[in-house]
Order: C-alpha cells, then sequence, then structure tokens
C-alpha cells in the first residue's frame, strides 16, 4: 500500500478524552473513531488488526475442534423469555421494538439462540459433542463505556457453545478450550494468565477468567509469579489425547480474580515474594454451566435407550476487539505501538527519505514492487513529509520493521533496516532486503 493512496488520519497530539494509553495509541495511529460513546469505527488499519486477531483465534478454535457459524445480531426477546433472562439482564440489554411491535434485542450473548438452533436440529445422543462458534458484534449497554475498545458498548467476541452428553464430556470440551485460549493469547505475544472466577450458582471448579496483568486493568487479580513465565507454545499438543496434565500444570499454582480470591489460601499457597497481586484486563471467560439453558428450553437428545438426555453446555468468551487494546498496553514504548508480527497491520514500512529525487524514488518504488510480489505486506511512504515526520509516523503506527531508503545510503548500494522493538538498525545492501523478510 502507498500511503499517498491510503487512509491514514494520524493525530500529533494526545486526544485528551483518552485516559489510557492504548485508547491514546489507537486514536493517535489512526486504528479507530469514535462514532458515539462506546461505539467506534474501525479505519482501514485497525481493521486489518482486527482481523489479524480474528484470523488467529478462528484457526485456534478450528484446530480444538470447535465449528463455526455465524449468528445475528438482532434475536427474538422471545427466545430470551425461554430461558428467563429477558427480564433478569437488565439495562446492559439494547432493546428494540420493530415495526410491528415484535420485541428485539441487540445480542450480548448469544447462549439462547444456539440454545434453540441445537434443541430445533439435534435429536440423537450420536450426534454430539459438539462445539459451536462464532465471531460476531455484540452489544451491552455500559454505564460507563471508557478506555476505548477495552469497554465498548459495541464489541467484537468469539464466543463458542460446547453440548455434551454427560459432565465429563462436558469437562473434556473445557479443557479443550482452556488450552485453545492459552495457545491463542500466545500467539499475540501475550500472557494470558489463566485465573479461577465465580462460577455463579453452579459452583465447581469449572470457570476461568484469561487475565493480562495490567496497571490499567479493571479486575483485581491474585496469583503466583511464575505463572508468567509458563509457556504453552513449546509444549506438544494433542486435542485428542486427555490435556488434563497441561490444565493441572497451569492451575497448579494459585491465580484467582478478586470474587473468588481467598487471602488465607494466597498467604499459605504462595511465598511472599512470589506474591502477585496486581490488576488485570480479562481478555476471554470460559465456563461450564451443565444445563442452565437446556433445562428450561427443552435441549434434549435421545440416547442409546430412547431415553431423553438434558445437554451439558458450556460457554466460552474471547473479547476480539477488547485484544486490541490489551495488546497495545502490553507492547508500546514512548514512540508508539509496537505490533508482535502475528498480528501488525503489514509487516515492513518502507520509507522514502528523499521523494521528489528520481534515483531514490526509483530504487524505493523498485525495492516496494519486489516485497509485494514476494508477499511481504508494506506499507510504502512515498508521500513528501520531512523524514523526522516520516520517522515518527511509521514509529507511531508500530510495523515491525522498517526500511529506510535514502540518497546517501544508496551511493553505497544499501538502505538500513530497522527493528521497531529494539531499534536496532543494520544497513543492508538493496539485493538482499527482500529476502530478510521472506
Ligand atoms: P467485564 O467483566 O469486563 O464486564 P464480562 O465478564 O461482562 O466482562 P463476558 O460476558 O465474560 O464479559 O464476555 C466475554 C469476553 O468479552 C470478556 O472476557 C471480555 O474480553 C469481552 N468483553 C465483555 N464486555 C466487553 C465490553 N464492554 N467491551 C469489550 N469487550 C468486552
Ligand atoms: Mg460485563
Ligand atoms: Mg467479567
Ligand atoms: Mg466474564
Amino acid at each position: 500500500m502507498r500511503l499517498s493512496r491510503y487512509f491514514l488520519p494520524t493525530l500529533r497530539e494526545n486526544p485528551a478524552e483518552a485516559q489510557i494509553v492504548s485508547h491514546r495509541l489507537m486514536l493517535r495511529a489512526g486504528l479507530v473513531r469514535q462514532s458515539a460513546a462506546g461505539i467506534y469505527s474501525w479505519l482501514p488499519l485497525g481493521l486489518k488488526v482486527l482481523r489479524n486477531i480474528e484470523k488467529i483465534v478462528r484457526e485456534e478454535q478450528n484446530r480444538a475442534g470447535a465449528i463455526e457459524l455465524l449468528m445475528p445480531t438482532i434475536q427474538s426477546a422471545d427466545l430470551w423469555r425461554e430461558s428467563g433472562r429477558y427480564e433478569a439482564y437488565g439495562k446492559e440489554m439494547l432493546r428494540i421494538t420493530d415495526r410491528h411491535e415484535r420485541e428485539m434485542l441487540f445480542g450480548p450473548t448469544n447462549e439462547e439462540l444456539i440454545t434453540a438452533i441445537f434443541r430445533d436440529n439435534v435429536k440423537s445422543y450420536r450426534d454430539l459433542p459438539r462445539n459451536l462458534y462464532h465471531i460476531q458484534w455484540k452489544f451491552r449497554d455500559e454505564v460507563r463505556p471508557r478506555f476505548g475498545v477495552m469497554r465498548g458498548r459495541e464489541f467484537l467476541m468469539k464466543d463458542a457453545y460446547s453440548f455434551d452428553l454427560d459432565k465429563e464430556g462436558a469437562r473434556k470440551a473445557y479443557e479443550k478450550m482452556f488450552v485453545a485460549y492459552l495457545r491463542t493469547y500466545a500467539r499475540m505475544g501475550l500472557k494470558a494468565i489463566p485465573m479461577a472466577a465465580d462460577t455463579g450458582p453452579i459452583g465447581g471448579d469449572m470457570s476461568h477468567e484469561f487475565i493480562i496483568l495490567a496497571e490499567t486493568g479493571e479486575s483485581a487479580v491474585f496469583c503466583h509469579k511464575d505463572l508468567v513465565d509458563y509457556d504453552i507454545l513449546g509444549t506438544k499438543v494433542d486435542f485428542e489425547a486427555s490435556l488434563t496434565p497441561i490444565i493441572e500444570r497451569w492451575t497448579g499454582l494459585y491465580a484467582a480474580t478478586d470474587e473468588k480470591h481467598d487471602a488465607a489460601r494466597f498467604a499459605a499457597e504462595v511465598p511472599a515474594e512470589k506474591q502477585i497481586s496486581a490488576r488485570g484486563i480479562e481478555v476471554g471467560h470460559i465456563f461450564y454451566f451443565g444445563t442452565k439453558y437446556s433445562k428450561p428450553m427443552g435441549a434434549v437428545v435421545a440416547g442409546p435407550n430412547g431415553e431423553s438426555i438434558e445437554l451439558e453446555m458450556g460457554s466460552y468468551g474471547i473479547g476480539v476487539s477488547r485484544l486490541m487494546g490489551a495488546i497495545i498496553e502490553a507492547s508500546h514504548d514512548e514512540g508508539g505501538i509496537v505490533w508482535p508480527e502475528s498480528v501488525a497491520p503489514f509487516k515492513v514500512g518502507l520509507i522514502n527519505l528523499k521523494a521528489g529525487d528520481a534515483t531514490v524514488d526509483a530504487a524505493a518504488a523498485k525495492l516496494y514492487a519486489a516485497l509485494e510480489a514476494a508477499g511481504v505486506e508494506t506499507l510504502y511512504d512515498d508521500t513528501d513529509e520531512r523524514a523526522g515526520a516520516k520517522f515518527a509516523t511509521m514509529d507511531l503506527i508500530g510495523l515491525p520493521w522498517q526500511v529506510h531508503v535514502g540518497p546517501r545510503g544508496l551511493a553505497k548500494g544499501v538502505v538500513e533496516v530497522k527493528n521497531r522493538k529494539t531499534g536496532e538498525r543494520a544497513e543492508v545492501a538493496l539485493d538482499d532486503v527482500v529476502a530478510r523478510f521472506t
């Protein structure tokens, strides 16, 4: 993409309304613009990152055996009356009336709808287990939308729903999602710690929130320090085999959110120097809830002897749009965003340091074409801004690599390659540039 033809409205100054760094940088780097309180438009650069986050989420859901579908944003109120949640949900639910006076709502989550779809289409135990998910916009009329996309009213969520014949099956489904979540966050360069979370009236140990430690987080959390250094990507995962050993390793050390925190246990189980008591961002939440929806909604299947079995269910959410804020909170510096390569909107930012100079223009254009031809996504700054401003913009938008093309280097047949994260710079011969990124 040539910057001269792109749509990238960046801001020099810090917007006054943004209280935390990720919100400031998302506005300054031209990723989003607020349309109404807690409702955002995704500008081209932000949309590319959102799609990259989505892609990782999707790949890991598929790898764990979940199946993608797509449910609508608008749902019927009657469905929610079946589960009893229409009245219970309260003001966070955006209620809508259509032209025929039918009561509708903008879905804040999808347990009812997926249970109805499953109930109406699956009749036999032979068709279980299944896990269905979608990546769809949700609306929650948050009292205090804030911190940009971190707590929006309209936000993108991946939500999966598992259907099993018994509790043992539900546990397996839960463990698959647990491990899929660890992999998902790790691939985005995040250290998300699974923490025991409140299960509500169902009880048991099958609810975890995935938490990124950050001062600006809205939850108070407590955990063992060693969890921060646990790494899942080095572990070979077979989703067909038992995942219990992995789960036991991750749940073997103390980690709990505020509601589940037990100060006495924390003190007894975790040595003082290993105690982390911090703030965190909830980027995901997995939950086993048994027959909470299948029972009132009549979601049953016929068992091997014709008996009727109420479905055991769980739900599994990832805050896809919130993740963009969380990634920036975890990865930025004075100059701006530092995208992990896996979610970066472009891999390379190519800077023409002297636009208008025939030699530099030709060399930069040739390099740009070669990078694109090699499949290296490149944002080419071909504008006539001065070099200093170009460097600042490139640092702000945080592409992992920069290539600086100027007359001094070209005289020696080289360009400068800069690593955004480490700041390291290297002179690279023109002919070797593409190979560095493929
Ligand atoms: P929170 O405690 O932050 O209000 P929640 O517990 O109400 O979140 P869940 O119902 O567990 O949220 O939804 C699954 C995921 O969706 C959350 O873990 C979070 O990452 C994301 N999410 C929830 N509410 C919002 C929101 N208002 N804006 C952006 N993402 C959200
Ligand atoms: Mg909430
Ligand atoms: Mg929560
Ligand atoms: Mg939650």
